[in-house]
């Protein structure tokens, strides 16, 4: 049936069954006939007007009327639906209990806690009301204030009970050791305290041994855990083991952090290994610089700047050993013609003979002059050929002894200079600009030269933010490519007479003679600029590369290192404080 005879039947049947002709009605019995499913309309227009009838200030209201707006958009209950559901088991939810939880709170305020004085619980409260921005979170927060001013009231209270038990007299005796140190604390907790000490003196000062003012407060923390005596005491070692966990959490992920590093390394130099071992003088300079570093107490920056260092050598040392293994091989193809050509001149020299012979023959059976001369010239053409062919060969392998010789020194300037490749190199190969060793020469010429004027000088140290990601997503090839067009932004940004440096992998230095502070800021400011104008293009796509920078003066009496280490730290705040920005040092 077409749809008109559908209608047209539908009607009919309205009729004949004196059925109201409402929409229902017909819709219902079109469908009946058709032999299909009724589908309701869906009711976009109503919900679009409800949605705009309701309220959006609450975060709860604004997520309902997006949920809304999205099944309206997609002609879909389901969102709705749960919605609705969310909205409803929420205001089903009890009521924040706002008076009980300020009763409770105006309470713990005032109330004497050893370590948690009421003006540091107030600086708390203060804080609590002014960052959070709506009343849930809020509420969510005062629970969680009251709750550590609980936890910290019943520690104290705890100490108190075992004070209160030991005043009456206490059951359990002082253990002998402690006996001539009257102790107001109970024989266990005194116990817990010398083994707390023991603890503090040998495991964890042995842990923390390379940072001297930690072990010395673990030192100070024992012998206040063996001197404590009443509840006051205890509150304050609480307290102050409080601070130090939280410092000895940071020296642990140092720690940690560290020997990732250092097993970086260790593969870095293992995996070389195996390519180095046709000379293994080579690794001389490798294995030297881990073990120089292990030498002295680590940290991430040097573990850092080695590993960089290394990767520099054995780039530049697997570049030498290409070209030496190709001087090699050609030198082995220039010999193997050498014996060629030898071979061929004997073969021609024997057939020489060979004709000679036959020659003399032929003269010793000529019987007349005429065949003689025949001979005669025959034996000429063929010593004029052979003489021909003779210098030709000489000629030859003079000119190949040149070349053998030439190859052979090649080879002698390429085996030194792979010796000294770390040595030599002032310019990064990359970028062309100055290297770190070629930059620590310049910044010692400038800062004699600065002390000799008293003019300003200043160090900029920069490093590329979120290199690795760029790498990793476009390849190394891309990251290389990233890193001249750097150089390149830097070079034509600043003046000529400041000078850059790549300092390793993605970080580089400038350093600019006869400039104040603020104004190496604004230069660095201006390159920032620079390079957010200029892309970088890779593959025809803009690639934004954004950069950390730190910048020290330096100082009248400082060295160049310590102005160095203070564009450092600076650097590296610049990235704490969320990368792309310029900090002074
Ligand atoms: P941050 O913003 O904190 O500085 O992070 P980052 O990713 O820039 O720094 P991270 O030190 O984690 O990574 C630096 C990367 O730079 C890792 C290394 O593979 C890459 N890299 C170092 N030297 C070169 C190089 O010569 N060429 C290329 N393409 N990549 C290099
Ligand atoms: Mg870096
Ligand atoms: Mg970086």
């Amino acid at each position: 049936m077409t749809p008109f005879e559908i209608a047209r039947e539908t009607l009919k049947r309205l009729a004949q069954l004196r059925i109201t002709p409402t929409p229902d009605n017909y819709r219902a019995l079109y469908h009946e006939i058709a032999g299909t499913v009724a589908q309701e309309p869906f009711p976009e227009k109503s919900l679009k007007t409800l949605l705009a009838a309701l309220p959006r200030t609450t975060p709860e209201q604004l997520r309902f009327a997006r949920q809304l707006e999205k099944g309206i958009a997609e002609s879909d209950w389901e969102p709705v639906r749960t919605a609705l559901a969310e909205l409803l088991a929420k205001s089903a939810e009890e009521p924040p209990n706002w008076s009980g939880l300020i009763r409770e709170l105006l309470l713990r305020l005032e109330m004497r806690q050893a370590e948690l004085t009421p003006a540091r619980k107030r600086e708390a409260l203060d804080h609590v009301l002014s960052a959070s921005s709506s009343p849930e979170l809020l509420y969510a927060r005062l629970q969680g204030l009251l709750k550590s001013w609980t936890q910290t009231g019943a520690l104290e209270a705890a100490t108190s009970v075992t004070e209160a038990s030991d005043e009456a007299g206490g059951a359990v005796p002082p253990a002998p050791t402690f006996a001539n140190a009257p102790s107001a604390l109970g024989t266990a907790s005194s116990e817990l305290l010398e083994l707390l000490a023991q603890l503090l003196e040998t495991t964890i000062a042995l842990v923390i041994d390379d940072n001297a003012e930690l072990v010395a407060e673990a030192h100070q923390l024992a012998s206040a855990a063996r001197s404590a005596r009443g509840s006051g005491d205890v509150a304050n070692l609480v307290a102050a083991l409080k601070r130090f966990a939280y410092r000895l959490h940071f020296v642990a992920e140092d720690q940690s952090e560290i020997r990732a590093s250092l097993l970086h390394l260790l593969q870095l130099v293992i995996d070389n290994i195996s390519e180095l071992v046709i000379d293994d003088h080579w690794l001389h300079g490798q294995i030297a610089t881990v073990l120089e570093l292990v030498s002295q107490p680590l940290n991430l920056r040097r573990l850092d700047e080695v590993e960089r260092r290394m990767k520099e050598v054995i780039y530049k040392q697997s570049a030498l050993k290409k070209s030496l293994t190709e001087a090699q091989e050609q030198l082995k193809a220039m010999l193997a013609t050498f014996v060629d050509r030898l071979a061929d001149f004997s073969a021609s020299t024997g057939s020489y003979h060979d004709k000679i012979e036959r020659c003399a023959e032929k003269i010793s059976q000529a019987s007349d002059i005429a065949e003689l001369t025949q001979v005669l010239d025959e034996v000429m053409n063929e010593t004029r050929a052979v003489q021909l062919d003779a210098r030709r060969t000489h000629d030859e392998l003079q000119l190949m002894r040149e070349k053998v010789a030439a190859a052979e020194q090649e080879v002698q300037r390429l085996q030194q200079e792979l010796a000294q490749a770390s040595e030599r190199m002032r310019h990064d190969p990359l970028t062309g600009t100055l290297n770190r060793k070629g930059m620590d020469e310049a910044i010692e010429t400038e800062a004699s030269r600065a002390r000799r004027h008293g003019s300003k000088l200043c160090l900029a140290l920069l490093d590329i933010d979120n290199f690795k990601k760029l790498n990793d997503s476009l390849g190394h090839a891309a990251g290389d490519a990233a890193l001249v067009h750097l150089a390149r932004v830097v070079e034509e940004t600043i003046r000529p007479e400041d000078t850059l440096a790549r300092y390793g992998g993605e970080e580089f230095v400038i350093l600019l003679p006869n400039t104040a502070l603020e104004d190496a800021i604004t230069a660095m400011t201006r390159v920032q600029r620079e390079l957010t104008r200029r892309f970088f293009l890779h593959d025809n796509q803009k690639v934004l590369i954004t950069f950390s920078c730190g910048v020290a003066e330096l100082g009248a009496d400082e060295t160049a290192q310590a102005a160095m280490e203070r564009a450092d730290k600076a650097m590296y705040l610049a990235k704490r404080a969320g990368k792309n920005r310029v900090m002074a040092g």
